[in-house]
């Protein structure tokens, strides 16, 4: 079978024991970078060489040789590690490159964020990571802890990045992963796959998901609920923000209550995930190889997204629907959108025209049932239908 992978970055907050040094680490990367950022721009004729040959040249110019030949521009930093400085070496090479590209001026300062590459780090866990840090004099091994979601068990970790957020450090860590099955959707409909659809509600029910198999029979049918109790514990903290409003007008904080809405922020990421999550799980455990997620115009989009506020279940579902993207690729499900024009007033079961009582559906021929239901059973046959069409009959 066809294989493939995706690279995906996590975010780690830094806890370092000597925050200082990352500063220095900062401060020293960036002036390796600039030194080879001038001295390649003092170079035209390796303008346009492979990268490869830049670095060797810049090299050349910049380091002593084994045989004592001496450089014509030492490093004014003296020896500094062979990979922080291919990375400046990159770094600058890549900026004169693009430059060149697209004819722009050369941009006085380079904004160059480290990049811990192999002999700058190592034992790196969800937890833990041991860095090579400058403090102002030498090179210190130093251990750190890291704080986030953990990594995915059959991910590859990649060299992680620097990045300052306000007065946090975070690590930038690509985790690549395979992915089983890179088959297209049309090959995986051809060689007859059981699919997943989805509706999304703004009810208690997060989700209501539909197995079919390839000829359009329902095999499974799952809920996933929560959304009750997500619109609920929002609700609470928007009154704690109302609430201490009148206490925090007259503060001089740039960003008053940050700590509730970090808390909604938070909030809403968790049940996103939880909702994918489980929307995946129930893929795999009905082999579905394909999620069909309804596509609606913008315009009904935007309205319903009004209607139903800020931190309601059918809000979240565009969180839900980014989540299921990546992590089903990961899993090796695509994920595929149907236009919903007209499904809403059809029975699933015999085509009929339907009528809705509340979150009931009553069909001409008297079916009945779950309406949120009966859409997701449209979608999956109108998405089915879209691959073959004319070759089945109903
Ligand atoms: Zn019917």
């Amino acid at each position: 079978m066809k294989t493939g992978y995706s690279i995906r970055t996590w975010r780690m907050r830094l806890v370092c024991p000597e925050p200082i040094w990352l500063d220095r680490t900062e401060e020293y990367f960036q002036n390796v970078v600039e030194f080879y950022y001038h001295l390649l721009r003092q170079h035209e004729e390796l303008w346009n060489s492979s990268l490869f040959d830049i670095q060797r040249s810049l090299e050349l110019l910049s380091l002593a040789g084994r045989d004592g030949r001496q450089p014509t521009n030492p490093l004014p930093m003296g020896k500094v590690p062979v990979y922080l400085r291919r990375a400046a070496i990159n770094k600058a090479s890549a900026t004169v490159k693009s430059t060149q590209e697209l004819q722009s001026g050369f941009p006085e300062k380079l904004e160059a964020k480290v990049t811990f590459f192999k002999g700058m780090y190592s034992d790196l866990t969800d937890r833990s990571i041991c860095l090579k840090l400058w403090n102002g004099e030498k090179w210190i091994w130093t251990d750190c802890n890291l704080k986030g979601r953990s990594f995915p068990q059959d991910g590859q970790l990649m060299s992680p990045t620097l990045v300052k957020e306000g007065r946090c450090y975070l690590l930038n860590i690509p985790v690549k992963q395979e992915n089983s099955d890179a088959r297209t959707a049309k090959e995986r409909m051809a060689e007859g796959t059981n699919l997943c659809s989805v509706r999304f509600t703004n009810t208690d029910t997060f989700a209501v998901c539909c197995i079919l198999d390839e000829q359009g029979k329902q095999l499974a049918v799952h809920t996933c609920r929560g959304g009750d109790a997500y619109r609920h514990r929002c609700k609470l903290l928007e009154t704690r923000i109302q609430k201490s409003r009148p206490n925090t007008v007259g503060d001089n904080s740039p960003q008053p209550n940050r700590k509730y809405y970090m808390h909604l922020k938070n909030l809403s990421e968790h049940y996103a995930h939880q909702v994918s999550r489980e929307i995946l799980n129930f893929c795999k455990e009905n082999q579905a190889g394909i999620i069909v997620l309804p596509n609606y115009d913008q315009n009904f989009t935007r309205m319903a997204m009004v209607k139903s506020g800020n931190f309601s279940p059918l809000h979240l579902s565009s969180k839900i629907r980014t989540n299921l993207q990546y992590k089903a690729w990961a899993e090796g499900i695509l994920v595929l959108e149907t236009r919903t024009d007209g499904l809403k007033d059809k029975c699933a079961i015999c085509g009929g025209k339907v009528r809705r009582k509340g979150n009931e559906f009553l069909c001409e021929n008297g079916h009945q049932g779950n309406r949120f239901l009966n859409d997701a059973r449209n979608l999956g046959r109108k998405c089915q239908d879209s691959f073959f069409r004319g070759s089945r009959t109903k």
